[in-house]
């Protein structure tokens, strides 16, 4: 459960590095697909494929977001770029594997908890 293949894909060829608050955010998204994946669809070395294809779309937006190295939780965020089929699948596996997470990977989870209690981004391009 530690390794997370995924998340340390090279996604952005050519591309400025990301900020390091997205990809800290990347490895965590990609921690609780496979903690749900894992306990709920038998997706024990690897994600289903339907974990799979939504763990490379919030992999995406994560790659697109906007806020940058300002980014907070995506739960504060004000503009919600997830489709809305996958921003409930999403949540579905955050409510799963949120918990969980705090035995799993502890500091990651206290990392997320206290940024969820910060205040929301402004838009980018607004003051
Ligand atoms: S939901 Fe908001 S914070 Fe999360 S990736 Fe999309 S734009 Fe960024």
């Amino acid at each position: 459960m530690r390794d997370t293949p995924l998340a340390n894909e090279p996604r952005r060829p050519g591309r400025t590095p990301l900020p390091p608050n997205i990809r800290k955010d990347k490895i965590a998204v990609t921690a609780m697909v496979r903690i749900s994946c894992s306990a709920r669809h038998g997706g024990k070395k690897e994600p289903c494929a339907s974990c799979r294809e939504l763990l490379e779309y919030a992999l995406q937006r994560l790659d697109l977001c906007p806020f940058g190295e300002n980014k907070t939780a995506c739960s504060q965020c004000p503009i919600h770029c997830y489709k809305p089929d996958m921003r409930s699948r999403i949540q579905d596996v955050m409510r799963f594997a949120g918990p969980r997470m705090v035995f799993y990977h502890p500091w990651m989870a206290l990392r997320h908890w206290a940024r969820r209690g910060a205040p929301p981004p402004p838009r980018p391009g607004r003051v």
